[in-house]
């Protein structure tokens, strides 16, 4: 049958899922601050395998759920960034015929916990929209689109390997970065960005180097630095046994995240990582720690 534009159109009903990846902040330099109080920053951002998931389909009025381990920490207010992500969505486009649609997250992140989960599952929830409302928009429209939703919004809508500098959505892509096995582990306390950012002892501080030569990120990273880990574990010192658990599990190399408190381990392997990651499950039950890599 030929459609034409005054007929309804329809929605795909089947779920459509699609993947909030983890946001790590492999390098985090703090190098200002704007006028209006945002920090300037150069990170060199990733995203892992491994994330919350985000379901959506057509449905007879809207609807939101929340399962999975961290359900319970996640605001179910329209304050939800899931939810301002679909109202974003159809204000921009009023014109676009939009279903009412029931959207599920499945919440195996940890919230506020320095990994991006409310952005990463704005973003996700963008992507899944634009599939099931057939928005004809690119990734470098949606992006920017998504902004006022959240500095890290940008980032988490490209959700590939990037440097991210201004306050967090000046984006630029870097090409070969290789995969990394890595350990999250999070130590099961909320730090909340804003107070990480009081507590830093110094705004104005050097630049990223540049990253030249992507197979040896490795070595690369050992000089640059988190600059909010310092004032993170200032706040909160599990942060730091958090660090201590990773080297000691074997990780070549250890780092906080964002603004904590998760940090992560890059290990030689995937084996060694998973290893590592059951250790310290075994020793503290009560820590979230999972073994994946990061998207290539
Ligand atoms: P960032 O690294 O971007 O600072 P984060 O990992 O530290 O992010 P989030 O998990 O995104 O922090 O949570 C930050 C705040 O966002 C929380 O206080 C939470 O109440 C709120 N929030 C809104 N929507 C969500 C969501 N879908 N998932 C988690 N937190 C959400």
């Amino acid at each position: 049958m030929k459609r034409t534009d005054s007929q309804p159109v329809t929605f795909n009903a089947v779920p459509l899922a699609e993947l909030a990846p983890a946001k790590i902040n492999l390098a985090l330099h703090v190098t200002g601050r704007r006028a209006d109080g945002y920090h300037l920053l150069e990170s060199l951002v990733v995203f892992a395998e491994f994330g919350d998931r985000i379901a959506v389909s057509s449905a007879a009025r809207d609807s939101f759920l929340v399962e999975g381990r961290f359900a319970r920490d996640v605001p179910l207010t329209n304050d939800n960034l899931v939810l301002r992500a679909r109202d974003m969505l159809r204000a921009a486009y009023p014109a676009h015929p939009t279903s009412p649609v029931s959207i599920a997250l499945e919440k195996n992140l940890p919230v506020a916990s320095g990994i991006g989960g409310g952005s990463s599952d704005a973003a996700a929830t963008l992507r899944a929209l634009v599939r099931l409302w057939r928005i004809p928009v690119d990734v470098v429209t949606l992006a920017r689109l998504a902004l006022p939703l959240g500095a890290d919004l940008p980032m988490c809508v490209a959700a590939r390997p990037l440097v991210a500098r201004g306050i967090g959505e000046q984006l630029e892509p870097v090409e070969r970065l290789p995969a990394l096995p890595i350990v999250l582990v999070n130590p099961g306390v909320p730090v909340e960005t804003p107070s990480v950012f009081r507590a830093l002892a110094s705004r104005d501080n050097p630049p990223l180097a540049p990253l030249s030569d992507t197979t040896a990120v490795r070595d690369w990273l050992t000089a640059t630095r988190n600059d909010l880990e310092p004032p993170a574990i200032s706040i909160e010192p599990l942060v730091g046994d958090a660090l201590a658990a990773l080297r000691g599990a074997g990780a070549s190399f250890v780092r906080m995240s964002g603004s904590g408190a998760t940090c992560f381990g890059i290990f030689d392997d995937s084996a060694t990582a998973a290893r590592a990651a059951e250790a310290i499950a075994g020793e503290r039950p009560r820590w979230f720690s999972t073994a994946t890599r990061t998207l290539a």
